[in-house]
């Protein structure tokens, strides 16, 4: 492993490697660090060689824009156009925070950091290591996921190592994250503020302080021909090594629907995974099974997703069954991801009975 690896919590911040990680960015260099969505990929976001490199290190298609990190609100006019009053109210209310905007960019941001696109995407992430890190790298930082494209968005250090520890040049060790799924992107360039991406801050979050809002009609149509506004909506985020089908309905026949085909694999001979809630885990008696969190603290669910997803990659199991997890406020950005994961391939037990 090529990294420099440093180890440091929110709470008390190694000064002077946050400084050592600014110069490298400074530089030109990559450094991977903790937010409070998931681990991120650092690169300036002013230098269109450090772009280049962070799609490199990924193997991001470049046609796939990167979200740019601030540490201060002050920083953001310098890198966009218009900011209509409804995303500075939405600022005030979820920065710093795990909310992206979208805006016209000016010239200072180079067209290789956006992936081509006259727009740009901003964050104020929370997390104070990514803070610290922003301010000592210059005030911009582009960052997405640090994950190899297509894989799991990493939620601890050691999932940084493992897909990009030859890549980079120094990982920040932070702890595992708090939230576990990438921000919600909310585009502004349109008359109505769109979601691009659902993520924690929920739909009716944001409509509470914007009044009206739309969903990208991408996200939403499972249709080929209707493409997501936000690029790398389109891509197949992450497809898990052995086949993964979420399974839908009320809980018992959920679970019962799981049993009986998690019995019919193993008298073929596979070996069959199972994502469940702490709730229903102990339901399952054949296969391996995985917890993935408390239905009744959806974030719990939210923040091991991603882990589980790599855990099971580490198995040799052919076959994953999932419980759906429409939970109340996450539910969207968790379904989100899973289906992504899934291919979209859904068993619901109630159809079935109709
Ligand atoms: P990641 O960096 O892995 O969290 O992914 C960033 C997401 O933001 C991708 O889905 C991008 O396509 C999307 N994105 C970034 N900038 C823009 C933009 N200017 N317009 C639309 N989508 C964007
Ligand atoms: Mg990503």
């Amino acid at each position: 492993m090529k990294a420099i690896l440093v180890t440091m919590t929110p709470e008390h911040l190694n000064i002077e490697a946050l400084k050592q990680a600014g110069q490298i960015l400074k530089d030109g260099g990559l450094v991977a660090f903790p937010t409070e969505t998931v681990y991120g990929l650092g690169g300036n976001a002013l230098d269109p060689k450090a772009s280049m490199k962070i799609y490199a290190a990924k193997g991001r298609p470049s046609d796939n824009p990167l979200i740019v990190h601030i540490a201060d609100l002050d920083s953001l006019p310098a890198i966009v156009k218009n900011i209509p009053s409804k995303a500075s109210a939405l600022a005030e209310k979820y920065w710093p925070g795990p909310l992206t905007m979208i805006f016209q960019k000016t010239d200072l941001v180079p067209l290789e950091t956006t992936g081509g696109l006259d727009s740009v995407a901003v964050r104020f992430p929370s997390d104070p290591i990514a803070q610290s890190l922003i301010r000592f790298a210059g005030g911009y930082v582009a960052a997405p996921s640090a994950n190899t494209s297509g894989r799991p968005s990493p939620t601890m250090a050691e999932h940084v190592e493992e897909d990009l520890g030859d890549a980079v040049d120094m990982i920040i060790d932070g702890g595992p994250v708090g939230i576990g799924l990438e921000s919600t992107i909310v585009d502004f360039t349109e008359e109505i503020p769109v979601v691009l991406r659902p993520g924690y801050i929920s739909l009716e979050m944001l409509r509470e302080t914007l009044g009206e809002v739309r969903m990208d009609r991408g996200l939403l149509i499972t249709d080929s021909k209707v493409h997501p506004k936000a690029p790398g909506m389109k891509y197949r985020h992450y497809a898990p090594k052995a086949d993964l089908s979420i399974v839908e309905g009320r809980e018992e026949e959920v679970i019962a629907r799981i049993n009986q085909m998690a019995e019919k694999a193993r008298e073929e001979g596979k070996t069959v995974g199972i994502i469940a809630a702490e709730e229903t885990a102990e339901r399952y008696p054949v296969g391996i099974v995985k917890t993935i969190g408390k239905r009744s603290e959806e974030e719990t669910i939210a923040r091991h997703l991603y882990e589980v997803l790599r855990e099971f990659d580490k198995c040799q199991v052919n076959e994953i069954y999932s419980e759906a997890f429409y939970t109340p406020r996450m539910g969207q950005a968790i379904m989100n991801r899973l289906l992504k994961a899934a291919g979209h391939k859904i068993i619901k037990t109630q159809e079935e009975q109709k």
